[in-house]
């Protein structure tokens, strides 16, 4: 097959897969995956929330063997695999001087080498899936704002996505000839279930939900199925001459400088 038949939904015999996928950003993406034709594994530390229809399979990322098996049985199961979603993602709070080593090395083993891992296992099934579907093959890392932004408290977290936006780079250039394209989104503070629990750890949530919300030119914040749209945009064959990209969904938070009256 050299592309989606006539009338079929546009994802419509491609395989997926999604981490973090039982959450938040990553679940609205299976899902929207799903709806447009995909079949979709979500990879997640805990898959208790995987949408419905999807292949859950409970994997952490800092295992690589365990990471390993899973996108294996992804590729087996569809036949294929032509979307990597790499999404799984943590939180981290501080300045520099506020996080020890162990956290570091933590953070940056989830964030960074946990994309590192899935992108290992999965080119080999990508490279195989690109002779039959020229444009179809991507991968999109869930990048952030933190990675370009220069947000305060936030230097072990922005330092995890400056990584991811850097391979981002690196592995469009590495893989480009092979017809595997790699893109990131770069959401800005978006309306998952990370940012209730941040919320609820604040002393007044209800002003601090407000902080973030002004913090966003547009005045609210990012909603999942919103960055999903995105996801699937990059990852359609609509997108077939996008590669190296990084698509801010920040509610014009990196652009612009002023706010809107
Ligand atoms: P979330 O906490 O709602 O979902 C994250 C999912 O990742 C969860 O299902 C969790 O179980 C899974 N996960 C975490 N660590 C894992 C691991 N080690 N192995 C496997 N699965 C793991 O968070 P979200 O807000 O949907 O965030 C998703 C991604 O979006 C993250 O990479 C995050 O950095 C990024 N992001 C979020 C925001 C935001 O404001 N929510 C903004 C910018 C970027």
């Amino acid at each position: 097959m050299t592309g989606t038949p006539a009338g079929a939904p546009e994802f419509a015999g491609l395989g997926a897969l999604v981490t973090g996928g039982a959450s938040g950003i990553g679940a609205a993406v299976a899902r929207l995956l799903t709806a447009r034709g995909a079949q979709v594994a979500v990879l997640d530390r805990d898959t208790s929330g995987a949408p419905g229809g999807t292949l859950a399979l409970t994997a952490d990322v800092t295992d690589d063997d365990a990471v390993r098996h899973a996108v294996d049985r992804a590729a087996e199961t569809f036949g294929g695999l032509h979307t990597v979603v790499s999404n799984a993602g943590i939180g981290a709070v501080g300045t520099v001087t506020d996080n020890d080593d162990e956290e570091w090395r933590h953070v940056l083993d989830v964030n960074l080498l946990g994309m590192v891992r899935v992108a290992r296992h999965a080119l080999p099934h990508l490279r195989a899936a690109a002779t039959g579907r020229p444009g179809a093959v991507s991968v999109t890392h869930t990048c952030s704002i933190a990675a370009t932004a220069g947000l305060p408290q936030r230097a072990l977290y922005s330092a995890s996505k400056g990584a991811v936006l850097s391979l981002t780079l690196a592995m469009a250039a590495d893989h480009v000839r092979e017809g595997v394209r790699v893109n990131c989104v770069n959401p800005g503070t978006a309306d998952t279930p990370w940012v209730a629990r941040l919320l609820d750890l604040a002393d007044d949530p209800a002003a601090e939900r407000a902080a973030l919300e002004n913090r966003q030119p547009t005045g609210r914040l990012v909603g999942a199925d919103e960055v999903a749209a995105a996801v699937a945009y990059l990852a359609s064959p609509a997108a077939a001459a996008v590669t190296g990209t990084a698509l801010a969904v920040d509610g014009g938070m990196q652009g612009l400088r002023l706010r809107p009256p």
